[in-house]
């Protein structure tokens, strides 16, 4: 009999968060489940879309050549191939496409959330449609049309995401 292969090292999951983001969603949440994305410069070519949320701007992609606008945002464009893209706000309003509720099965961490709304929303002067959570009403109060807000706001280990904001129950703007 041979002697059994010595293990390789595991490599370091690319999902495992810093210790801070460890910290802040608790010890006993496993880190696999860490949804939201690393931020830093070292860790993603799309650094400057993080940075920019931090400044309350939720913004993609444009090529320089050809002017295709992305979401999500890229680091080379998907028509021409070319690395040379600028950063472009997007409009920080539009309506809600349409929308579900999150009633139970929740993602590990965030049960004390439940019931909260996930929707895809039309941004304003925008061919674009991003999902993400819709907040500022119960979600049984939401309607297919309604107006919503983009909105910034800081998550587990010192970063940010978007979300998009109902504003109060009214005729709609559609
Ligand atoms: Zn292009």
């Amino acid at each position: 009999m041979s002697a059994p292969k010595p293990r390789r090292p595991v490599p370091r999951m690319a999902t495992e968060p810093s210790a801070p983001a460890a910290e802040a969603v608790g010890a006993t949440v496993p880190y696999l489940l860490d949804f939201l994305p690393r931020e830093g410069e070292a860790e993603t070519r799309l650094s400057r879309f993080y940075t920019r949320l931090r400044e309350g701007r939720l913004s993609t992609t444009r090529c320089r050549k050809d002017g295709t606008t992305t979401w999500p945002p890229r680091t080379v464009c998907p028509a021409c191939h070319t690395a040379e893209l600028d950063w472009i706000d997007l409009p920080e309003t539009g309506h809600l496409y349409a929308f579900s509720a999150v009633l139970g099965g929740a993602p590990l961490g965030m049960e004390a959330e439940v019931p909260f709304a996930v929707g895809l929303v039309d941004l304003d002067g925008a061919p674009l449609r991003l999902f993400g959570r819709i907040v500022g009403r119960p979600w049984a109060e939401l309607s297919v049309g309604d107006r919503v807000a983009v909105e910034t706001y800081p998550v587990a280990g010192d970063r940010y995401f978007y979300r998009f904001r109902a504003g109060p129950a009214g005729p709609h703007d559609r």
